[in-house]
């Protein structure tokens, strides 16, 4: 159940609601959603109704959260605008490119090939997270400089990880959207330092968030003064090892109803397969996601890191009339 409250209310009006639902026994969350204070009830006693909650002094509507998309969504669709490309609720966006940025060659010529197709959003690591400490880390700042230069020369968008407070402002200066990966969607000092940097925020889920604590680190982005966030569904750990993670196409709907944001998915990092990534692009495009964050390559074999997830020109070329053909079921231009 979702509970919204009148515009304007002061904390003083707030807590008393949140009293009120102590009293009734429920555990709820109190969220804000642009300029509106909602609460999320998690768990309630079974003669709670909507009508009950509806008459506590303060609550504008209570519906359930199946229901209560109309409420949570900003009264204005978010989109994200960098320089005069879009990635919101009227497109699919493809943002595509090596994993790790290995050099200039390999990179203007990934872009390049792209661009040929009408993919103007790149992605490229500078700075890698990786799991095992024998893994290969990134370029660093040699990176970044490429990214840079790729980005001007070709005017595509650019997408690379930010991984420690102390980079934030380089990676900023060089980069369009800042991705914080799983293993910092909740290294709150980086959630709060990416939204200052003033640049928009791509935020992958946490390989074992629930959508809740994903949330949460929206609103530390929120509350920073981040407002233009992509939220990223990457996989989650399960018991399942044959995939990589396991991909929950669930959050983009839900994640659509409890933030107002564009949800996009990583169909690399989620199957760990290059034969699973086209299939796991268009499903994405069938659950309603703003776009896909996907690892490709002219010849996946010469990158340096994850090619076996990663996708070349010919696999793209077969994808993307395919997922046009999704996106217009959903009136979404593919961009
Ligand atoms: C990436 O996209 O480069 C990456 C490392 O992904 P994740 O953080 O989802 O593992
Ligand atoms: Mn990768």
């Amino acid at each position: 159940m979702i509970l919204r409250l009148l515009p304007l209310m002061d904390t003083g009006g707030i807590w008393k609601v949140e009293q009120t639902l102590r009293d009734y026994d429920c555990a709820f969350e109190t969220i804000k959603v642009r300029d509106r204070h909602l609460i999320l009830l998690h768990t309630y006693p079974d003669d709670i109704t909507s009508e009950l909650l509806q008459h506590i002094p303060g609550v504008e509507k209570a519906v359930s959260l199946l229901e209560g998309e109309e409420l949570l969504q900003p009264a204005t669709p978010l989109t994200i605008d960098v320089h005069d490309r879009t990635l919101g609720p009227d497109t699919f966006t493809v943002i595509a490119g090596p994993c790790t940025v290995a050099g200039y060659e390999q990179l203007h010529q990934t872009v390049e090939a792209l661009r040929e197709r009408g993919i103007h959003w790149f992605r490229g690591g500078a700075y890698k997270m990786r799991t095992s400490p024998r893994g290969y880390e990134g370029m660093g700042v040699e990176g970044l400089e490429l990214i840079h230069r790729v980005a001007e020369e070709t005017g595509s968008v650019s997408v690379s990880e930010v991984v420690a407070v102390a980079d934030v402002p380089l990676v900023a200066e060089h980069v369009d959207v800042l991705q914080i990966g799983t293993r910092n969607m909740q290294n709150v000092p980086l959630l709060r330092a990416a939204g200052e940097s003033g640049k928009p925020v791509l935020l992958k889920r946490g390989m074992s968030a629930t959508y809740r604590e994903w949330t949460q680190s929206v609103e530390y982005l929120r509350n920073s003064g981040c407002e233009d966030i992509i939220l990223c569904e990457r996989g989650i750990r399960t018991f399942e090892t044959l995939t990589r993670n396991t991909l929950d196409l669930t959050a983009v709907p839900v994640m659509h109803i409890l933030t107002g944001l564009p949800v996009i998915v990583d169909p690399s990092h989620s199957t760990g397969h290059r034969s699973l990534v086209v299939t796991m692009a268009l499903a994405a495009a069938g659950a309603g996601a703003d776009g896909i964050l996907t690892e490709a390559l002219p010849c996946p074999e010469n990158g340096v890191c994850d090619w076996r997830q990663t996708i070349d020109l010919a696999e793209i070329d077969a994808m993307l009339p395919r997922l046009k053909t999704i996106c217009a079921a959903w009136e979404k231009r593919l961009n």
